[in-house]
Formats: C-alpha cells, sequence, structure tokens
C-alpha cells in the first residue's frame, strides 16, 4: 500500500524535529476563524487557520493521532497523509481537506521558523514586496452572518446610494480594488426556488453597478459576487448588461457543481466571472483551468488544500494566462499567510480582506502597525509566518462553549 507515514532517516540534527502537540482555538470575529498551533521539541510553535465552519476542530484534534511525532518540516507529504489516513471518512475533500488546510499554513510557519527564512521563501520566492488587498464591502447591513448563518437585511437597505456611499469610504481607506454582493432579497420575486432574475431585478443591479462606478471612477477595481444564486439564462443576461462597467469580475452567478454550466456562462459575456471558493484540492479546478470555463480563479486556500496546493493551482491557472485571486474571510493569521502565497506567484492579483466591520482585527496580532496600510499588505522579511497571535485577545473573543488552546 501506499504509506505516507515517514520512512526516511537521513536528517541534519537542526532539522530533526517532531511534532509535540496540536491544539485549536475558535474566535468569533464576524466568521468563526479556526486557528490552529502545532508545538514542537524544538521549542517552535506554529500557527495557522482553516476556513470558517463547524467540525473542523474536532478533525484536527482527530488528526493528533497520526501527526504526532512527525517531522513538522516534511510539509508535503503530511498534507498527503492527512488526506490518506482520512480517505475512506471524507478525506479526498471537504471539511477533512479545510482542516488539513490549517493544518498545513501551521507547519508553513513552523518550517519558516525552524530555518529561519520567511514562509514565501519555501514556497519559491517573491514576485512581489507587498500584495494588493481588496475590500469587501457591504451596502447598510446587507449580508451578515450571524452564529454561522446568512441574515439578509430589510430591502431599503440595498439602495444604489447605499452602495455609492459605503464605496466612498472604502476607498478613502486606500483600497484601489473592491467587491460588493449582488444578490439580493428581492431577487426571489416571483418564485424564491428556481433561480429565475425578472427584467426588473436585473436593471436594479445594473443601477447599483453604475452608482458605485459613477462614485469611484474607472481607475478602481470593482467587482460583485452572487453568490450561486441564478438560473444559467439569468446569469447570462446579468452578465452581458454589465458589460460596460468594466467589472474586475462578475463572481458565483451560478451555483457551483455544474462545469458545463459554468463555462457556458464564461463563454457567453466579456464580464470576467470569478469562481472557485467552493471547489478542494488541484482535481476540483483543472477542468475549469483548463476548459477556460473560468476567467479569474478564485479558491480560497485555508479550504482548497493549504498554500502549496493553491500554488499548483495557479501554475495550472498560469499555463492559460488566468490570475488567480484567492478568496480570504480569515483573521490576520490566515490573511498573513496567503500574503506569503501571493509574494510567491506571479499570476496573483488582489486578496480579500473581509473584515472592514472587526475594529479589533488588527488587536489579534502582536505588530504593532495595522497589517493594511493603503490597500495593501507588505509583505514580512521575518521568519515564518511573519506575525505572532496575541492569545489574550483571542481568548477574550472566543467562541462560547469552546475552550482557546
Ligand atoms: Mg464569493
Amino acid at each position: 500500500m501506499r504509506d505516507y507515514a515517514n520512512h526516511t532517516t537521513n536528517r541534519a540534527p537542526d532539522r530533526d524535529v517532531a511534532i509535540t502537540d496540536i491544539k485549536t482555538c475558535v474566535v468569533e470575529g464576524n466568521f468563526e476563524w479556526n486557528l490552529i498551533t502545532i508545538e514542537t521539541d524544538a521549542g517552535v510553535t506554529g500557527i495557522g487557520e482553516a476556513y470558517r465552519g463547524g467540525g473542523v476542530p474536532e478533525i484536527v484534534e482527530y488528526t493528533k493521532r497520526f501527526l504526532i511525532g512527525e517531522n513538522p518540516l516534511d510539509v508535503e507529504r503530511l498534507f498527503r497523509r492527512i488526506i490518506q489516513e482520512m480517505s475512506g471518512h471524507g478525506g479526498t475533500t471537504g471539511k477533512v481537506v479545510t482542516a488539513a488546510s490549517g493544518i498545513e499554513f501551521a507547519l508553513w510557519d513552523v518550517a519558516g521558523k525552524v530555518l529561519d527564512v520567511p514562509i514565501y521563501q519555501l514556497l519559491g520566492g517573491k514576485f512581489r514586496d507587498e500584495v494588493r488587498i481588496y475590500a469587501d464591502v457591504h451596502a447598510g447591513e446587507a449580508y451578515q452572518v450571524e452564529d454561522g448563518f446568512t441574515e439578509y437585511a430589510d430591502e431599503d437597505a440595498y439602495t444604489p446610494e447605499a452602495y455609492a456611499d459605503a464605496a466612498a469610504q472604502v476607498v478613502d481607506m486606500g483600497f484601489t480594488a473592491l467587491k460588493f454582493d449582488l444578490d439580493l432579497p428581492m431577487d426571489n420575486d416571483p418564485d424564491p426556488y428556481n433561480g429565475r432574475v425578472s427584467n426588473a431585478a436585473i436593471q436594479y443591479k445594473v443601477d447599483i453597478v453604475e452608482a458605485v462606478r459613477e462614485e469611484i471612477g474607472d481607475d478602481v477595481d470593482l467587482a460583485f459576487d452572487c453568490h450561486w444564486d441564478y438560473a444559467t439564462e439569468s446569469a447570462k443576461r446579468l452578465a452581458t448588461k454589465l458589460e460596460p462597467y468594466d467589472l474586475m469580475w462578475l463572481e458565483d452567478p451560478i451555483p457551483p457543481e455544474n462545469m458545463r454550466a459554468q463555462k457556458e456562462v464564461t463563454r457567453s459575456t466579456s464580464t470576467p466571472i470569478a469562481t472557485g471558493e467552493n471547489r478542494f484540492r488541484v482535481h476540483e479546478l483543472s477542468e475549469l483551468i483548463y476548459d477556460h470555463g473560468v476567467d479569474i480563479v478564485t479558491p480560497d486556500p485555508s479550504t482548497v488544500g493549504g498554500l502549496a496546493e493553491t500554488k499548483r493551482i495557479a501554475d495550472r491557472a498560469e499555463e492559460q494566462y488566468m490570475p488567480l485571486s484567492p478568496h480570504n474571510v480569515t483573521s490576520p493569521i490566515g490573511t498573513m499567510a496567503m500574503v506569503h502565497l501571493g509574494a510567491a506567484i506571479p499570476n496573483f492579483d488582489v486578496l480579500e480582506f473581509h473584515a472592514l466591520e472587526v475594529d479589533w482585527w488588527d488587536d489579534l496580532h502582536t505588530r504593532d502597525e495595522p497589517l493594511i496600510e493603503d490597500g495593501y499588505i507588505e509583505v514580512p522579511e521575518t521568519p515564518g509566518l511573519g506575525i505572532e497571535l496575541d492569545e489574550s485577545v483571542a481568548r477574550e473573543h472566543c467562541l462560547e462553549g469552546t475552550d482557546c488552546f
């Protein structure tokens, strides 16, 4: 049988390291942030973060039975070991891959600290000194996640003026790229299930896009997310109507499972179409990339399989001259891991920041300055991740009923 346990014996003494413990902490931000620490007998602790959602800390806990004692410097082998050990119980996709992604981030932090280099160096070196960030912006109270599920505001929160005002505020903060949600409660008229968008609802979306574009001008990059809501024909009608506004992208206008439908929408319009955040591992993105079923590929490194797996996806996209812009709703820990990735891949464009409303976001790390300055994050030069978690702040915001580390 194929066995990803450690079969090597040759290792310099200073790199003969073992994992001694793995711990989790769920921090309640605007999303539930699944933080993971990996302790070692080298006196080094690494930190990572897996995408939000129930069950992930339990899976991380489960991996301790085969990861403790392993050498954390074998990042790629240990990722495969997690998939293999759990392949009979969901290991090839879904939450197991999400948990493995957060563990993989922490392993890179350990490796960087042990080897005394930043993570980006281990990923092949850097293309850029700072990584451009796009702000996920909401009009009024639109689209909140409450207790882990989606809460919509009243319809009058979603006026074109509210979108334009929110856009102006975020551009004033220095961001050069923004994304809004374009799925609205009034899409559900006359039917909440069939995905068809009426002419009136499409025109309302066009009015929103026009109001934002007029407010911020042509030089700020602008994207809209539809959260997998529409029938193929409605998605095509919407994307075509939005062509005059030169969007950075239109994201997930149709549900994510059907690649043929995805290709049909993408090829029907000059509006760039983005998708990828629902997919796991390189296998679920390769066909879409090779068949040009997407224009901008947007996997989430904290759920798709970690930094190295996202780099493999980026390599395939680069072959097709396609940019990659990671989806991201993590704390500063996961975000900084993705900054190293953004530094290390040539076809990186922008990284998502989805925590404008969390005023203690920067308290969660120990660096004195805010991570984001004028819409960019500087790529750290210190070993590993380049920031540490402030555990006291993490504990203050620990999810009720759970233990933090
Ligand atoms: Mg999205």
